[in-house]
């Protein structure tokens, strides 16, 4: 397979969530010149949001790729559309939401894919589930993630019964 590592967060909270993150791991197993690696427990978290809306399931995935991180971006928006997913407005509830949080060490701002992904830094539903699995996680430009959880601790987060 190839030889880049790359974390994705998977996320969901319409349609049966929980199996939809489950199933969206080995969908990632399945992607071209890619292998899943490892992946975090299931959580569950409160929207970020307006617009009222179900709790979110959120996971994160460690993966081995060939594919360079547009190609990676299009195959996850391909996954995603294949559950349904329907671009509306911003933090509007959605079947499937597969970000690239970080590939290898690289640092890449363009107008539709930034890398390590802007928000993540921000957000305890990324950060625990990334820490389970990369506990001496440093996120490029941005510093250990084990360092960045102290402010989020207003966050509502649930680790899900296995
Ligand atoms: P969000 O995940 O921020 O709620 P969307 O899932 O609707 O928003 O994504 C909108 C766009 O974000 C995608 O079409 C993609 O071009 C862009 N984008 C920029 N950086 C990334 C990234 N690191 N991972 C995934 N998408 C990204
Ligand atoms: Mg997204």
């Amino acid at each position: 397979m190839g030889s880049n590592l790359a974390y994705i967060a998977l996320g969901s909270n319409l349609a049966r969530p929980e199996s939809r993150i489950v199933s969206a791991f080995s969908e990632l197993d399945a992607l071209p010149e890619t292998r899943l690696a490892a992946q975090s427990s299931l959580y569950r978290s409160a929207p970020i949001s307006d617009i009222v809306q179900p709790d979110y399931v959120n996971a994160v995935a460690k993966i081995e790729t060939g594919l360079d991180p547009w190609m990676l971006l299009e195959n996850l928006l391909a996954l995603e559309l294949a559950h349904g997913r329907r671009r509306e407005r911003r933090n509007a509830p959605r079947t499937l939401d597969l970000d690239i949080l970080m590939y290898n060490d690289l640092v890449l701002i363009e107008k539709h894919l930034t890398i390590p992904h802007p928000r993540m830094h921000e957000r305890l539903f990324v950060l625990c589930p990334l820490l389970e699995i990369a506990p001496d996680c440093v996120i490029p430009g941005i510093g250990r993630a084990q360092d960045l959880l102290s402010p989020l601790s207003g966050q509502v987060l649930q680790k899900m019964a296995e």
